[in-house]
């Protein structure tokens, strides 16, 4: 499986991530990808950027080091109801949106709060990607999960960082095992990222690609294999 996206990628902005875009960009193009994203988390999470720097990502070049560059954000949701730390008009203005949870910005709570949460983020028209839906510490009905994912056109994240070793999400794998049966069975749109905080780790998908070998899952439902594909697979 050859992927040649990025889409979710840390910059020193995140404020617990340690290079700039430009450096991401250069490990981007040295490893061969066309395109990445910059998704920097966005101002709940402890240390993140101020909206200002949502609005000022105009000013980075389309192209940077030979690598198409989207101008994105990892937004947190916040509540059951599935509220963003973003108003729909910063979102609009984006080229790409994740929504995450991360327990210092939302309470868990049981399953059937966690899953409507993530249900209602998906219904945004600006939010793309369900990030990182792996965390065994926010229990969610992934079933359900994978339906609305794709009766809402939002794609499901295989996230790299959450399968390595020093991960701080639990049960990662054992989580996808059950998504991924169900992306099946729903024919949910798939895209897999690095999460890279530290430029190296930029297209780093050595453990999110076996996986998705090991459960069979073709490369037709797999976003980031092109840009062109990438793109037309964007909600707005
Ligand atoms: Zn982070
Ligand atoms: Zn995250």
């Amino acid at each position: 499986m050859q992927l040649l996206c990025d889409c979710h990628i840390h910059t020193i902005s995140s404020g617990h991530a340690y290079s700039s875009v430009t450096e991401c960009a250069r490990a981007a193009f040295i490893k061969g990808l066309s395109l990445i994203a910059i998704t920097d988390h966005a101002p709940s999470l402890p240390g993140g950027p101020h909206i200002f720097h949502f609005h000022n990502l105009r000013v980075l070049p389309p192209v940077l080091e030979g690598v198409r560059l989207l101008r994105g954000v990892e937004v947190n949701i916040l509540d059951g109801d599935g509220l963003l730390d973003l108003d729909d008009h910063m979102l609009s203005v984006l080229d790409l949106v994740i929504a995450s949870l991360h327990l210092p910005c939302y309470q868990a709570g049981g399953r059937k709060e966690n899953t409507r949460a993530v249900i209602s983020a998906m219904q945004s028209r600006h939010v793309d990607i369900l990030g990182h839906p792996d965390d065994g510490r926010v229990p969610l009905d992934l079933d359900e999960i994978a339906r609305a994912a794709a009766a809402t056109g939002t794609m499901l994240e295989i996230n790299n960082s959450s399968l390595m070793p020093i991960s701080f999400r639990e049960k990662a794998e054992e989580n996808y095992a059950f998504l991924l049966e169900s992306a099946i069975r729903y024919n949910a749109r798939l895209v897999v990222n690095s999460d890279a905080h530290f430029h190296e780790d930029v297209g780093n998908f050595t453990k999110a690609v076996p996986l998705l070998v090991r459960h069979g899952i073709p490369e037709s439902m797999v976003a980031n294999t092109t840009p062109e594909r990438i793109l037309s697979w964007l909600k707005s």
